[in-house]
């Protein structure tokens, strides 16, 4: 999550927030949810989460050789997972950083010889915030939740499509660098995709979600007011996986991620799903937000979860998942 610089004085004193006012507008249960048989397994996130946060990344800063380190093993991923690149190859230089930076971008076209024309993105960013300048006994801002456990997430989705061959609209799979320096990687490729005219039906952005919040809802979407999202995924899960978090409307933390220039660009349904409610987790920014803080059975309980759900978004026959009015 790009710097909250406004709110971080206060974050950790000021918000016990009332259990009370969930939203009720997010549960209710319409059609039969999907069954998936598909399990995600539980040493894999593990392993993945694990490399992504370790010290040998130093951090993971946009334009270092911690990030590049990063951007190899995300490439490996989706070779060995059969995902393509979407471009002529995975990486996707950004046009807005003064050195070399990339986002990671691969695709799985969707089986539909119609649907297919429409694309879903699910991304996370891969960047983080680097080593600390001062001088302390650990230096390396390892970044496992923020966003290691999102990009953990999105290729853990992406390797169940690859599998099973459920997505009949194409998904675009994104890990975003330049997020921490400004939302760089998603602002400079969405200028890209809008020049292609690329038929975005919806992107859901995954940040933060190594560990649970002691809620009746599994997670929050930024921007809850904005769309129908958390009521169709909530009617595809037939849980409730998504609620409503007063905070995120408060920091307006939709406009704070890597949805933001999407749905500003496209006027989609573009929205980040998150479990840090500034209750559960101490290390925002900090060096010791570290693996051996996340909580790899609720991540692997999220990312199950949400299998339906973002089936779901890539087969129904037409895009359910509308802007308000
Ligand atoms: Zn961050």
């Amino acid at each position: 999550m790009k710097k909250l610089y406004f709110l971080l004085p206060f974050v950790f004193l000021a918000c016990k927030s009332n259990p009370s006012t969930v939203s009720e507008k997010a549960s209710k249960a319409i059609s039969k949810p999907l069954e998936i048989t598909y399990k995600v397994n539980e040493t894999e996130v593990s392993d993945f989460l694990k490399y992504l946060s370790s010290d040998e990344l130093e951090g993971r800063e946009t334009g270092t050789k911690g990030i590049e380190k990063a951007a190899v093993f995300l490439e490996d991923f989706f070779k060995k997972n059969n995902v393509k690149p979407y471009f002529s190859t995975y990486r996707d230089t950004l046009t807005n950083f003064k050195s070399p930076a990339y986002n990671i971008v691969g695709v799985l076209e969707g089986t539909d010889p119609e649907l297919k024309k429409e694309f879903v993105v699910l991304s996370a960013h891969y960047d983080h915030i680097g080593l600390e300048k001062k001088e302390q006994a650990d230096i390396i801002n390892n970044g496992a939740n923020d966003d290691a456990s999102g990009v953990t997430a999105v290729a853990q989705m992406a390797k169940y499509f690859s599998e099973t061959k459920s997505n009949k609209r194409s998904i675009l799979f994104v890990f975003f660098a330049g997020e921490e320096k400004g939302l760089l990687g998603s602002k400079s490729l969405v200028q890209k995709l809008k020049k292609q005219n690329f038929n975005l039906y919806t992107q859901l952005n995954i940040e933060m979600i190594g560990v649970p919040m002691k809620r009746d809802y599994l997670a929050y979407i930024t921007g809850f007011d904005k769309s129908n999202m958390a009521e169709k995924i909530n009617e595809y899960t037939g849980k409730k996986t998504i609620g409503f978090l007063p905070k995120e409307a408060e920091y307006q933390l939709f406009f704070r991620s890597d949805n933001y220039p999407f749905f500003e660009v496209f006027g989609k349904p573009c929205q980040s799903i998150s479990t840090f409610d500034f209750e559960n987790f101490d290390f925002y920014h900090h060096v010791s937000d570290e693996f051996k803080l996340m909580d790899i059975p609720h991540m692997t309980a999220f990312i199950q979860e949400f299998l339906p759900a973002v089936t779901k978004v890539t087969t129904s026959t037409t895009e359910e998942i509308t802007m308000n009015k």
